[in-house]
């Protein structure tokens, strides 16, 4: 198996509304797990969107265990948010904008719906970063990018220092 190329900004996928998946086969799995080893080949990566890879495809992966031991790995296909409650300011970044972080307004909590790769609806209330990043990689199904949802892009976006 071998993991994916990124596809970034400005390919105009990135911009697509994403379908939803109307069945979950051995080729779906199997595009699962190389979205999984694409983002696990991303220093930190925590999440990752099927259009991030190329693919318009309502399917996104969120893993904070590199961070959080007690996190599980969600594999969120058609995932909705059912709820937002409260706000929080946080800085983000993005594979496929990878130059820049912003400080982007989200909900504090979310409570979240989506299918499993068991054929099963699940849903979740989480908090924190794992929120944050559900709602990071749901507007990439929806053409959404992090720095759209800035108050200034003047002043709340910033390009990440090299190092070299
Ligand atoms: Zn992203």
């Amino acid at each position: 198996m071998s993991s994916l190329s990124i596809r970034t900004f400005p390919d105009p996928i990135l911009r697509k509304v994403c379908t939803p998946v109307r069945r979950i086969d051995r080729s779906t799995k199997a595009f699962i797990d190389r979205l999984i080893e694409t983002l696990y080949r991303q220093p930190g990566g925590i999440g990752i969107a099927a259009p991030q890879v190329g693919v318009c495809k309502r399917i996104a992966i969120v893993d904070l265990s590199s961070k959080e031991p007690s996190a599980q790995r969600l594999v969120l296909i058609n995932p909705v948010i059912l709820k937002g409650e409260g706000h929080r300011l946080f800085r983000e970044g993005c594979m496929s904008l990878s130059d820049y972080t912003a400080n982007v307004h989200r909900h504090e909590k979310v409570h979240v719906k989506w299918l499993g790769l068991d054929k099963q609806n699940h849903e979740l209330s989480a908090n924190g970063i794992e929120a944050i990043c559900i709602q990071h990689e749901i507007d990439h199904l929806n053409g959404i990018l992090f720095v759209d949802r800035v108050a200034s892009l003047k002043t709340d976006v910033f390009r990440r220092r090299r190092y070299l």
